[in-house]
């Protein structure tokens, strides 16, 4: 027994040597949406984990021994980017957020996270931006391990850790104050936040969410909880480890502050105007909208899409997204995929498509624009010689109709494959 197992293992590590020395593929697909333009009559050569040639099929020729690759009436794309996850959460229709957070352990919402990640995946998701674990802890830190060595399918990943909050200003909220109550996210001000900073990055933290408004205000409106100099300190500690700091904000005067301390995203934006859009593109900082957290949460609360009137929020959203368009501020794709199930992310591009963006545009957020916005062009979001080969191919043409995105027959990552229909 001993011995047939050891045999076995030199037999798997020979071919998985072999694999991935000699492993290529011969990709082809009616169209080639590079991360920027559509082409027409092009191929793709992958070998181990990168793409080594892309262009018209004339130039790039079949490599003898590859593996061929081709759907019909198809279009291959670079693999799709989450700009805003939480792996660890799960439609609130199921269970609703407190009790996520407050009773259920970290272990059992890890074991959930594992099928998260893989639907994730299998949508042709292969990288990930996770805000938060919302009260497991560091469980993302291990999650993404888990992934990189293997263990679990699931997208690469990039964490933020706990996240930080200020004091008295988040959830869950509402309980007897003589009972210590766990937060979603870690509690700091003033000068500890330098701590605390660093003591999220020492834990695996890949940047710092903050944040920066929560719904406190005398009437329970989104009002800010950090000063600037707040949020300058936390981007000063942030920055000088390597690291970005990102913030939620909702209220005007939070865009505000978080953009001039140093945001490299801002995450909601609710009530972001023409003015604040035109500060952030000044500023470099990219929108990530996430449109269909409010959309889909307004439902959950009894709101029917389609027979009932806009409610307000929804129709605020809508405004504040068109005024974002208008001026001119970089727009990635992020959905608060969590809120609503995992897998289904491409619901998030559906709907800035229906508040008023173009197809093509929502094409290039998921892959082009999120790439750039989290530092991931070298590596991710085009499909170009030298990138690793996150591919994916779907039925139809995504840049006419983004829903053909949920048509997913292909995906690779790292050069391996994970879906493959045939
Ligand atoms: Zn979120």
């Amino acid at each position: 027994m001993k011995r047939f197992s050891l045999i076995c293992c030199i037999q798997l590590l020979i071919f998985g040597l072999s694999a991935q020395s000699q492993t290529k593929y011969y990709l082809t697909a009616d169209r080639v949406f590079d991360g920027e333009n559509i082409h027409e009559g092009w191929a793709v050569i992958v070998e181990g984990d990168k793409i080594i040639s892309v262009g018209p099929k004339e130039k790039v020729k079949e490599p003898t021994g590859a593996t061929r690759i081709n759907f019909s009436n198809s279009t291959l794309t670079p693999g799709l980017i989450e700009g805003h996850s939480h792996l660890l959460l799960y439609p609130y229709n199921i269970t609703d957020w407190d009790t996520q957070v407050l009773k259920e352990t970290d272990s059992y919402r890890t074991a959930r996270a594992t099928v998260h990640a893989k639907n994730t995946l299998m949508a042709g998701f292969t990288t990930a931006r996770d805000l938060g674990t919302e009260g497991a802890g560091y469980s993302d830190v291990a999650l993404k391990r888990a992934i990189n060595e293997g263990i679990i399918p699931g997208p690469r990943l990039m964490v933020a850790g706990r996240a930080i909050v200020s004091t008295g200003s988040y959830g869950p909220k509402g309980y007897d104050h003589d009972q210590e109550i766990m937060l979603g996210a870690e509690p700091a001000d003033g000068n500890d936040l330098v701590r605390v900073v660093r003591d999220q990055i020492g834990k695996g933290a890949d940047f710092i969410k903050i944040y920066a408004d929560y719904r406190w205000g005398i009437n329970g409106e989104d009002q800010p909880s950090f000063t600037l100099d707040e949020l300058k300190l936390i981007n000063e500690v942030t920055r000088s480890s390597g690291r970005v700091m990102v913030c939620h904000a909702k209220s005007k005067e939070a865009i505000k502050r978080a953009v001039l301390a140093g945001a490299e995203t801002i995450e909601h934006g609710d009530f972001i105007d023409v003015e604040l859009g035109k500060l952030m593109k000044e500023h470099n900082v990219t929108y990530i909208p996430t449109v269909s957290a409010v959309d889909v949460i307004t439902q959950y609360r009894g709101w029917k899409k389609g027979v009932d009137p806009v409610p307000a929020n929804v129709a605020n959203k809508k405004q504040s997204f068109k005024d974002a368009l208008a001026s001119g501020v970089t727009i990635g794709m992020g959905g608060d995929v969590g809120v609503y199930p995992h897998g289904e992310n491409v619901l998030e591009m559906e709907l800035m498509v229906e508040y008023g963006m173009k197809t093509f545009d929502a094409l290039k957020a998921a892959t082009s624009v999120n790439a750039r916005a989290f530092h991931l062009e070298n590596q991710v979001g085009f499909v170009k010689e030298g990138l690793k080969a996150d591919l994916v191919i779907v039925s139809g043409d995504p840049s006419k109709n983004i829903s053909d995105l949920r048509k997913v027959k292909f995906v690779m990552k790292d050069g391996v494959v994970y879906r493959n229909e045939k």
